[in-house]
């Protein structure tokens, strides 16, 4: 129903000016369409302005929401009543657009079935919430039901998308290792408990039948050397402290930087082959070979054996410190996430014996982290608590 100057005179109703309008608080029918209100009953004002368009005021404690599916009736109506656009001028597309209707913004869309929407990214908010989106943005086209209601859609990739959800309770949001904060801190407590069980687990070992080790190489290559061997046991004795004379490798500046040791060095130190009687005989008396980080290590030491089941036989000897602090950092500290031995050593509490990453410190102190984290991996005390013991049941 368009509203006339004719009509207007008819309804006996006074002529405003758009000020005085505003101070009785009209609304215009316009204003009511962006509200989506609808007037109850007629117009109570109007204007007339110089280009002769008639705005009619409406009462606002006299209006109704509209439903959705007519926000934008009046609208189509009025433009599919147009063949030709006339009055809708501003509307600018390459092509004519299918049934466009305007958005309360101005924004033009096009009236389009569901699989044509999609080829562009647009879903109904009912589809983008299945897809785990939330409806960014106006609408980017629409479809008119069987029963005439509207349904629109909205462009994905100005949707917003939801956080993910908890992978166990499935409602609250991911804090960490997919779940929310209530199920990690469950789950944590749950880790946790069974870690401290598994190191708590008293192993009987030998102290003299543990040994740590630390090799320092000129890469991390296969084709990288040893350069240092450093072994010792579980009472922190040393076993083997020596630099080793590399056959092929003359120089090694990027490792230099990292472990000190310079070719000039090892100049006069003994060849590898020279050191593997020994090596082999302290590891075959060994239960376990401690070393933090025994990849690398293992992929070169295992070459003092010549045989694939002499190489497997040590490498079940062999344990990993770093893995086994890892798994404890995990569930102890778990917003912790750096794992050196030195971050080791402070998270432990444990104090160095020497100068951090040389190869004797680095030894004794991957023997301190292992004790730190398997209370009862030996029978007995370690030698330095019982003297400090000893001492203290003189005084
Ligand atoms: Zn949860």
């Amino acid at each position: 129903m368009e509203l006339t100057l004719d009509m207007a005179e008819e309804l006996h109703i006074p002529r405003v000016t758009a000020e005085e309008a505003d101070r009785k608080r009209y609304l215009s029918k316009a204003l009511l369409d962006r509200m989506h209100l609808s007037p109850v009953g007629g117009p109570v004002a109007y204007d007339v302005a110089e280009d002769g368009t008639v705005t009619y005021y409406f009462d606002p404690t006299r209006v109704t929401e509209t439903p959705p599916e007519k926000w934008y009736r009046g609208t189509i109506e009025k433009m599919e009543g147009d063949p030709d656009g006339g009055g809708e001028k501003k509307i600018s597309a390459p092509r004519p657009l299918r049934d466009p209707m305007t958005l309360p913004s101005g924004t033009v869309i096009e009236k389009m079935g569901s699989k044509r929407a999609a080829s562009f990214g647009y879903y109904t908010e009912e589809r983008l919430g299945q897809l785990n989106y939330d409806v960014g943005s106006e609408p980017a086209a629409y479809n008119t039901k069987a029963d005439g209601s509207v349904v629109y859609f909205y462009d994905k990739r100005l949707a917003i998308r939801r956080p993910l959800k908890c992978v166990v309770c499935g409602k609250d949001v991911r804090y960490k290792r997919k779940m929310c904060r209530a199920c990690f801190e469950k789950d944590l407590a749950v880790r946790r408990a069974e870690g401290d069980a598994y190191r708590e687990k008293p192993r009987h070992m030998d102290r003299r039948r543990v040994l740590f080790f630390d090799l320092e190489l000129t890469g991390v290559y296969d084709h990288d050397e040893i350069i240092s061997v450093s072994i010792c046991d579980g009472t922190g004795e040393t076993l083997m402290d020596t630099l080793v004379k590399p056959r092929h490798k003359k120089k090694w500046n990027r490792t230099e930087k990292i472990h000190g040791i310079s070719p000039a060095m090892v100049q006069d130190a003994p060849y590898l082959d020279e050191l593997v009687p020994r090596i082999k005989e302290l590891f075959e008396n060994a239960d376990n070979l401690v070393a933090f980080g025994v990849s690398t290590d293992y992929s070169h030491i295992k070459y003092i054996y010549e045989t694939e089941r002499e190489q497997e036989a040590l490498h079940r000897k062999v344990r990993c410190c770093a893995i086994e602090f890892v798994r404890f950092q995990n569930e102890h500290y778990p917003d912790n996430n750096h794992a050196s031995l030195v971050d080791a050593m402070e998270t432990l509490g444990i104090a160095w014996d020497g100068i951090p990453h040389s190869s004797m410190a680095d030894t004794i102190a991957c023997m301190k982290v292992w004790e730190a984290l398997f209370p009862n991996y030996y029978d007995d005390v370690a030698p330095a608590e019982a003297s400090a013991e000893q001492e203290e049941s003189h005084v």
